[in-house]
């Protein structure tokens, strides 16, 4: 199903808050290509496609914060904060941030 109001193209990072434990889930729309493999593969169908295949939360009440779509996405595009509001890196991610810093 298509999201009709995202049909323009959502610029960086935005927040969709969980609302359980402070948490958000984080989509920087500039990495995401639209791959799918995030609204395929979230086994509590979150997200419905936008007019240009980008996931949007829609149902993120049901957001178990099982992080299969943070680890899923090959382009680094979901972040889901922890309680103190430090977004949690994808582990390939945080390899090469801190490959890149020394
Ligand atoms: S964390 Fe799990 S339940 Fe929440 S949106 Fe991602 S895949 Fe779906
Ligand atoms: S898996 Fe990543 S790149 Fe693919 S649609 Fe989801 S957020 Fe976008």
């Amino acid at each position: 199903m298509a999201v009709k109001h995202l049909k323009m193209k959502e610029g960086g990072r935005v927040e969709f808050p969980i609302g359980k434990g402070g948490k958000s889930i984080y989509i920087n729309y500039d990495w995401c290509k639209g791959c799918g493999v995030c609204i395929a593969f979230c086994p509590k169908e979150v997200f419905d496609a936008s007019a240009l295949e980008q996931p949007v939360p829609t149902r993120i009440e049901d957001c178990t914060q099982c992080m299969i779509c943070v680890h899923g996405c090959p382009d680094f595009a979901i972040v889901i904060s922890d309680t103190s509001g430090k977004a949690k890196m994808h582990p390939e991610a945080e390899l090469i941030a801190k490959s890149n810093a020394k």
